[in-house]
């Protein structure tokens, strides 16, 4: 019975490690791919040179389309 308990929370703890494995990498690989593809990094408007988003497809501030 005892033993029996002791393998159950074994089993338990190898299974949270897992979910915690998976939940971390599949953040690591969340934020990489955004770095990679450049949504996270800052943008200066050309326009009125404040700082927007490209996830914008016109500036927040002055409305000016963002383009590369
Ligand atoms: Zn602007």
């Amino acid at each position: 019975m005892v033993l029996a308990l002791a393998s159950a929370s074994i089993l338990f703890r190898d299974f949270l490690e897992g979910l915690f494995v998976v939940a971390i990498g599949s953040m690591l690989i969340h934020a990489a791919f955004r770095l990679v593809t450049g949504r996270t990094k800052p943008y200066r408007c050309p326009e009125c040179n404040k700082l927007t988003s490209r996830g914008y497809a016109n500036c927040r501030h002055c409305g000016s389309s963002i383009t590369d």
